[in-house]
């Protein structure tokens, strides 16, 4: 996996560990999350809360597509375009939150 640096907390993003990316560049989620819920009017509380934890879901299912261990050519297709489809997933919705 390339290195990636988390530009709110400055340390190298470790394999296993749920990341995402804004316009500023890659950034954990916990970091992300935690810095952008102080930002978020109270009356848009429900809603980030709700898109928090949707991107949190697929980058989990991410990083558990990622571990699968596959020599097999069709299910290894199968688990780039899982990882395709997660990563497209985790982009779209921190982009939601990213407008909130
Ligand atoms: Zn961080």
């Amino acid at each position: 996996m390339a290195e990636f640096k988390c530009y709110i907390c400055n340390s190298t993003v470790k394999t296993g560990e749920k990341f995402t990316f804004t316009k500023k560049g890659s950034v954990h989620y916990d970091c992300y999350v935690s810095s952008k819920r102080q930002q978020i009017g109270p009356e848009k509380t429900e809603e980030f809360r709700t898109l928090a934890s949707l991107l949190d879901y697929s980058l989990q299912g991410l990083l558990n597509a990622m571990s699968i261990q596959t020599e097999k050519e069709e299910a290894a297709e199968a688990k780039r375009q899982s990882i395709q489809a997660y990563e497209k997933l985790a982009g779209d919705l921190t982009k939601k939150i990213e407008e909130l």
